[in-house]
């Protein structure tokens, strides 16, 4: 058997596992299809992985299956789509059924908890990378966008922040304490905030997810939006688990550190308080939008001069 049909064969089943009526035609033709129902627009976006870049030499293969689809699904729930689809272009040195199967394994855990489906791929021969094109809807015209931030509307944080740069620590420790072991899961299987994504439709006035840490990010929707914000260092959500396992540095560590893959959003005060209770409580207002361009931080002494932070001085 060839190694491409090796490719195809752990590859084809994940296509039909959920069944998504979104996608007509999956792999095994020329092009796959996928119908967008009338009054939905599509929303996509790739991402690229490349080994020692964006994961370690010898990384995991479940875990690496999940976290690239992961990673590419987030910029879905950055802009509040639902998922519908994905392509996979896979550049491997060799074709080894062991390793493809536990890639699959992962990448179909992932398929199946974020509701997507492979519609098709491309495989080729060389260093390991992958790239996850991923389709996604949304109603017409509610797609959460960088550039709609107002002076004045709330700056808010899903979930905690830091968790996934500080595991980068604990990746060779062979026996994790509890602690360590918990934010090295926030890194090896990074929760895309899909559902939040999708419920701020109509509330959130921008939106971005944490890939490259909270400053780096948030200063994307500020660039975008003309506007600045101040935020307080003393509100930025950090787990109890980064908490005890670090202490000095931790606030400049926590928002310069990307992976986390949380949003950050901004939302106008009266939509804020008409937000659900349960999406609330997934968000933590850390500051508000200025008029003034850049980003002051207050009660965050340690986070002068961190990478990042030097570069809002002139946004
Ligand atoms: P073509 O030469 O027409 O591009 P390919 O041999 O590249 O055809 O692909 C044949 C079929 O297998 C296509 O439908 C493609 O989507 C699918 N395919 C190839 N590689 C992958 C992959 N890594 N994951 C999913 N589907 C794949
Ligand atoms: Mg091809």
């Amino acid at each position: 058997m060839g190694e491409f049909e090796l490719i195809r064969q752990i590859f084809m089943p994940l296509a039909g596992q959920s069944g998504s009526a979104a996608l007509l035609l999956g792999p095994g033709d020329d092009c796959a299809i996928q119908r967008v129902p009338p009054g939905q627009d599509l929303v996509f976006s790739i991402d690229t992985l490349v080994e020692g870049i964006h994961f370690p030499h010898h990384y995991d293969a479940e875990k690496l299956g999940w976290r690239a689809l992961a990673v590419a699904v987030s910029d879905l729930a950055a802009m509040g789509a639902d998922p519908r689809c994905f392509t996979l272009a896979l550049t491997l040195p060799e074709a080894r059924r062991e390793w493809l199967e536990a890639f699959a394994r992962g990448l179909g855990s992932a398929a199946g908890a974020f509701g997507i489906v492979l519609a098709g791929g491309d495989t080729t021969r060389g260093p390991l990378t992958l790239s996850l094109q991923v389709h996604g809807t949304v109603p017409a015209g509610t797609a959460l966008l960088r550039s709609g931030a107002q002076a004045g509307d709330l700056v808010c944080v899903s979930g905690t922040v830091g968790d996934a740069g500080l595991a980068l620590t604990y990746l060779d420790d062979p026996d994790p304490s509890a602690d360590a072991a918990a934010v090295l899961k926030r890194y090896h299987f990074p929760m895309p905030r899909l559902e939040l994504g999708r419920r701020l439709r109509g509330f959130a006035s921008a939106a971005i997810d944490v890939s490259d840490g909270l400053l780096a990010d948030l200063g994307h929707i500020l660039q975008a939006s003309g506007v600045g914000a101040r935020i307080d260092g003393a509100l930025v959500p950090l787990s109890e688990a980064l908490c005890r396992l670090s202490d000095h540095g931790r606030l400049r560590a926590a928002v310069t550190a990307g992976d986390d893959y949380e949003l950050a959003v901004t939302i106008p005060e009266h939509r804020w308080r008409a937000l659900a209770d349960d999406v609330r409580e997934q968000l933590t207002v850390v500051g508000s939008v200025t008029t003034e361009q850049g980003l002051v931080i207050i009660n965050g002494d340690d986070v002068q001069g961190a990478t990042g932070f030097d570069h809002f001085g002139d946004v």
